[in-house]
């Protein structure tokens, strides 16, 4: 049974907030391995790469047997079948003009004083990409990751999945392909980080790492970032469904399910004034889960982490999905556009009960990349912003300066920094003496 709430307990706050901190991507002990790991890739590099992955992906490897080589890329695309290509081609299609208009132009322009100003943007040189691997395989994410950067114009893409035991889905390697990765390498989680933050004897280091993965992966993100650029911490799915009693309560059933498939620590809630419709949702999730094959994983996540909140009203519904900030969030009523108008904080919208969260994961076309654990009050989802940087510009005539410049010599008189007041002062004295 997942965790049932109404906020017209008394104890709702308390209860509200202990489900919120029952979030697990940042214990202490994940953090802690991590580390460990991460230590142990940049002091052994590849040996410590092969080890790590003998151990927790079950695959022996030699460092040379680390990337995946053309002729075996090539084998495992010829697997892929005709059907399975189209589906990946659209894909990848959408998701590129999708993220092909997300394209910021430069700006340059001249202000009052005579100072030209703007910025300009200019892509990262290599972006390390993680697609997670361990309980799925996620070719999706693949395009999801490697499209806004070529988009952007990263030169380098390297792809790191995980291989269990050996085992690729032979459309990951085909959405490399299509989405024009350079190099892709069989190792997973911290010790995927590491290598592409830290470099090894056969890895290169990258710019700026991004992807989702599980609590490991998004642990040593974190760990990284300064030494490398990251995206956001995109950990364990989450979805949170806001519904009105009209609302098909199987299709809602299969939406949280389809989240929790994810992981054990993903989390599905459903926000609804409708005493009824919650009812008839958990009795349809309880009839659903043992006819999915991932059952376990699902009904895991269903249990420890599923919930389900009862409001006054929608107005209130609108109000705690702010609070959770969640990763997803189905607008699942008449006139979605006007909730819409009343929550700020999410990852990715879906208005109305035609629009799947699932749909966005594939087809759509906005990234499925999002951020989790709340970090949607503060990030936004994988774009292709994310591969770009702002650098800013000014030039200066003669005459801006002489605008200007006395401004910036008393501001910097008045910090202590000499050098910073003369040399501005030293080319207004020119100006005085040229006499412009
Ligand atoms: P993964 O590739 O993220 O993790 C597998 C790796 O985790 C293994 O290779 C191993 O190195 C490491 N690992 C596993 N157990 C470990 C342990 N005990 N100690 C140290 N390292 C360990 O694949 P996954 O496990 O399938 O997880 C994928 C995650 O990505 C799920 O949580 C899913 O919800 C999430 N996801 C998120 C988004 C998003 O946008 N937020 C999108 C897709 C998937």
């Amino acid at each position: 049974m997942p965790i049932t709430l109404s906020t017209s307990q008394s104890d709702f706050d308390a209860r509200f907030e202990e489900m919120l901190s029952a979030k697990r991507e940042d214990s202490v002990d994940v953090s802690e391995v991590v580390a460990k790991i991460i230590a142990d890739v940049g002091d052994r590099g590849d040996v410590a790469l092969t080890e790590l992955t003998a151990r927790f992906d079950r695959l022996e490897l030699t460092p040379d047997r680390l990337a995946f080589s053309p002729e075996e890329v090539d084998a495992e695309i010829a697997k892929v079948s005709p059907e399975d290509r189209a589906a990946l081609v659209l894909a990848a299609e959408r998701i590129r003009a999708y993220h092909a208009r997300q394209m910021p132009e430069d700006v340059f322009w001249t202000d009052p004083d005579g100072a030209s100003l703007g910025w300009r943007w200019t892509p990262v040189s290599a972006a390390g990409l993680y697609v997670p691997g361990g309980l799925a395989s996620y070719p999706s994410s693949v395009l999801m990751n490697a499209i806004p950067a070529r988009v952007a114009g990263v030169e380098r893409l390297v792809v790191c999945v995980p291989t269990p035991d050996g085992v690729v889905n032979p459309l990951v390697l085909l959405a490399c392909r299509i989405a024009g990765v350079d190099e892709i390498y069989r190792i997973g989680g911290a010790q995927a980080i590491a290598a592409l933050a830290y470099g090894t004897d056969t890895i290169r280091k990258v710019d700026k790492i991004t992807g989702p993965g599980n609590a490991y992966v998004a642990a040593a993100k974190r760990q990284v970032f300064g030494r490398v650029g990251i995206d956001m911490i995109a950990g364990p799915s989450e979805v949170l469904v806001i519904a009105e009693g009209d609302q098909n309560p199987e299709w809602l059933a299969l939406d949280l399910m389809a989240q929790a498939e994810h992981d054990a620590d993903a989390q599905a809630i459903l926000v609804t004034p409708d005493a009824g419709l919650a009812a008839r949702v958990v009795a349809e999730v309880e009839a659903l889960l043992p006819r999915l094959p991932r059952s376990a994983i699902a009904g895991a996540s269903w249990r420890d982490y599923g919930t389900v909140i009862l409001t006054r009203d929608l107005d209130e519904a609108a109000a705690i999905s702010d609070r959770v900030a969640p990763e997803h969030l189905e607008l699942c009523v008449t006139d979605p556009q006007a909730l819409l108008q009343k929550v700020r904080h999410a990852g990715a919208i879906f208005l109305g009960g035609w629009t799947p969260e699932a749909v966005g994961d594939y087809v759509s076309g906005p990234n499925h990349v999002l951020p989790t654990a709340r970090s949607a009050r503060f990030s936004s989802g994988l774009s292709t912003l994310d591969f770009l940087k702002r650098t800013t510009l000014a030039q200066l005539t003669p005459g801006a300066l002489a605008a200007i410049g006395p401004a910036a010599v008393r501001l910097a008189t008045s910090e202590g920094l000499d050098a910073h007041g003369l040399s501005v002062s030293a080319r207004l004295r020119t100006l005085n003496e040229d006499g412009k």
